[in-house]
């Protein structure tokens, strides 16, 4: 990995999510000063569908387009600057981003910038002065955001006053962002429990009842809503409540991959380090979660490990990539009443292509649940909607067929 050390340089995070505001707050808690880049938009998407080669995929458009944006800003310096683009190796495109990247700075005149690259070789281990406490900070903060995600999606699309849950979250969020200036998980517990009360206190109507759709798939699409068209917020208008993968996910994910690849060459040091992270990780989602005092109303996702279990008997799990995340994933929550699956990736992307030709499998393990496969390309989705809207028709349909029980005891 290359970091900036002990450098004083701004460390600047494309916005992936909401996630970016609390891991910069993690970071500057710490004495590393770090900002999360605005969200991406059509500029910065134009920008980089012109600069790249046209066989990228989409989060690179976006991320090279933000960067650049920012370099472009008058009185930027890149001498006091570095760009946090993680990497990773294996047959996907992500371990390219950072090259691609210097080569595009390069030929537009900015020179070469600093990038910081942690990778999922060593579980993104990090940098700075204390890089195993920036570690432990940024991961408290990518589960506060994580849970305050599902809290929004499990009650938004009951509000009765429109508006009231995404105020409650941006609330909340600038309370996970502030708790960091106070460097405890204490403090971060303390704005989650806050966040519950805030929440419970927007007044709902027929909470559960809504067929109930889980959005998973290539990290950057399902957690960016402005690449994925604000799928959220179209699956709620379209009378769905979502469940949506999580970043956490992802990077329990990575330590179990680290973990089995370890065992196998005989590396126990190595193994034995991702699964002590993986302890630590899961002991403090749990001292999270519990701050919400039970405001979140589904089952937790079951451990990776044992979703790479239920993938077994359809796909080999050592085969790795994210497509083997998704897949067990998506046998896991549908076991839990889900109404249906929408496998999201970018146009190109080998995981999402995987991962969309086992739906058929997939889809009769689990009781022939609706599935939907949607690519993104950057481009506005015409027919997306038309697509949905036949989609959650059969979510509906299913939701009836297997979800009586809850539905009769939602309140
Ligand atoms: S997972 Fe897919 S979209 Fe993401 S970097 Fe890899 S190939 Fe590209």
């Amino acid at each position: 990995m290359s970091g900036p050390g002990t450098t004083s340089r701004t460390v600047y995070l494309p916005r992936l999510s909401d996630h970016a505001l609390a891991i910069a707050a993690a970071m500057r808690s710490l004495g590393v000063p770090a900002e999360a880049l605005p969200p991406p938009d059509r500029e910065s998407m134009t920008l980089g569908l012109s600069l790249c080669r046209g066989r990228e995929c989409l989060p690179c458009f976006f991320c090279v387009g933000d960067i650049l944006r920012k370099c472009r800003e008058p009185g930027f310096d890149r001498s006091a600057a570095a760009f946090f683009m993680p990497t990773g190796p294996g047959p996907c495109r992500f371990g390219q981003y950072r090259v691609l990247l210097q080569m595009v700075l390069a030929g537009q005149g900015v020179g070469p910038v600093e990038i910081v690259s942690p990778t999922t070789d060593d579980s993104y281990a990090l940098f700075g002065e204390d890089p195993r406490r920036l570690r432990q900070r940024s991961w408290q903060a990518i589960v506060a955001v994580d849970l305050l995600a599902k809290l929004l999606h499990e009650t938004r699309p009951y509000e009765v006053t429109h508006g009231d849950c995404d105020r409650a979250y941006h609330t909340s969020l600038e309370g996970v962002v502030d708790a960091f200036e106070e460097r405890g998980v204490r403090a971060l517990a303390r704005a989650l429990r806050d966040a519950a009360d805030r929440f419970s206190s927007v007044k709902l109507e027929g909470r559960g009842t809504r067929p109930r759709v889980a959005i998973l798939g290539e990290l950057y699409v399902m957690l960016n809503a402005e690449s994925n068209l604000q799928l959220v917020r179209t699956v709620e208008k379209a009378g769905g409540e979502v469940l949506l993968g999580t970043f956490a996910d992802w990077l329990y994910y990575v330590n179990w991959r680290r973990r089995q690849q370890a065992s196998r060459l005989g590396h126990y040091h190595d193994s034995l380090g991702a699964l002590l992270t993986d302890l630590y990780q899961h002991r403090i989602e749990a001292r999270l979660t519990r701050a919400l005092k039970g405001a979140l109303r589904h089952p937790p996702e079951a451990p990776v490990g044992e979703a790479m279990k239920m993938l077994r008997p359809w796909y080999e799990p050592d085969l790795g990539t994210e497509a083997v995340l998704t897949m067990g994933r998506a046998l896991d929550v549908a076991r839990h009443g889900l109404a249906g699956i929408i496998n999201v990736l970018p146009f190109s992307c080998m995981p999402g292509t995987v991962v969309a030709s086992m739906a058929p499998v997939l889809r009769e393990a689990r009781d022939r649940i609706p599935w939907l496969d949607v690519v993104f390309d950057g481009q506005e989705e015409t027919n997306l909607r038309t697509r949905l809207g036949a989609f959650m028709h059969q979510a509906l349909q299913h939701h009836r067929r297997t979800a009586p029980v809850e539905r009769a005891g939602a309140s």
